[in-house]
């Protein structure tokens, strides 16, 4: 049993506040697993990369580096070649996933902000792999819409991304429904920030930014959608704000 005093140091040790981007126990663990195993294996071009993102006004909106390493493994692991992003900002994703794609490998990449994509570009060409690269600008939902109509692409892609519109998270329920018939049987789609700062289990007094409480319902609704969804199994990890991998299986 845990004495006061052990209580109240890993009390000291906790997130005080559920806007904090990381879900684990305490900010030195997750410190400890970006220094051990994370920033040492980091390519060049991603380090590069993130740097120049943290100079960026809107940084709370990049990918962290765990979550590049989680990334890279996993697309290894399922030879994926034929991928989709949707919410590229300054491309810290879409680089790990280029680097982690074969040569011929194809990434369909969308984003209504060209301009923060075109900042993280000659990163991404330095580092030879924007031939993967198609950027299409403007809003995801009306690309899927065309790309559903034509029943070639039906169970095309390997891998899908989504980390985009959480002005409107339930977009993400529109975004299932066309995905799903776009990734391969046995192929992943990544839901991103299913933990939303880990407001999804706050009490309603908590002490919360604005933005978080406000799309909160919608990433309830979203984690709802996705658990109940016979069609794929998913395995919702805390991964940085939390990411949720779903594995179509019919
Ligand atoms: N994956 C990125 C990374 O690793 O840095 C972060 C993406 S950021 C959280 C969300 C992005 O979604 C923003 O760049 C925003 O412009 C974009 N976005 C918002 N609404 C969108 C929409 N309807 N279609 C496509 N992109 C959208
Ligand atoms: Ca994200």
């Amino acid at each position: 049993m845990a004495t006061n005093g052990e209580e109240q140091q890993s009390q000291a040790g906790r997130h005080q506040e559920v806007e904090h981007k990381s879900v684990l126990q305490s900010d030195a663990l997750y410190q400890y697993i970006l220094e051990t195993s994370v920033y040492p294996r980091e390519p060049e071009p991603m380090k590069e990369l993130r740097e120049l993102t943290a100079k960026h006004p809107w940084n709370l909106m990049t990918t962290s580096a765990d979550e590049w390493q989680f990334l890279n493994m996993l697309l290894k692991l399922i030879n994926a070649k034929n991928t989709m992003e949707i919410g590229v900002y300054t491309g810290y994703s879409l680089l790990a996933t280029a680097l982690a794609l074969p040569d011929d490998a194809k990434i369909l990449a969308m984003d209504i902000n060209r301009e923060n994509y075109e900042l993280g570009l000659p990163v991404i060409q330095k580092a030879g792999v924007a031939h993967k690269i198609e950027f299409k600008e403007g809003p995801a939902l009306p690309v899927l819409d065309k790309l559903v109509e034509d029943e070639k692409n039906h169970e095309s892609y390997d891998f899908i991304f989504v980390d985009a519109d959480k002005d409107n998270y339930i977009n993400y329920i529109n975004y299932h429904k066309r995905l799903i018939d776009l990734v391969k049987v046995g192929g992943l789609i990544g839901y991103d920030n299913t933990l939303w700062n880990g407001s999804v289990v706050a009490p309603p007094d908590a002490p919360m930014r604005k933005y978080v409480r406000y799309y909160r319902d919608f990433v309830l609704e979203i984690n709802k959608a996705l658990a109940a969804d016979p069609r794929i199994e998913i395995c919702m990890l805390p991964v940085e704000d939390g990411i949720t991998v779903c594995r179509r299986i019919q």
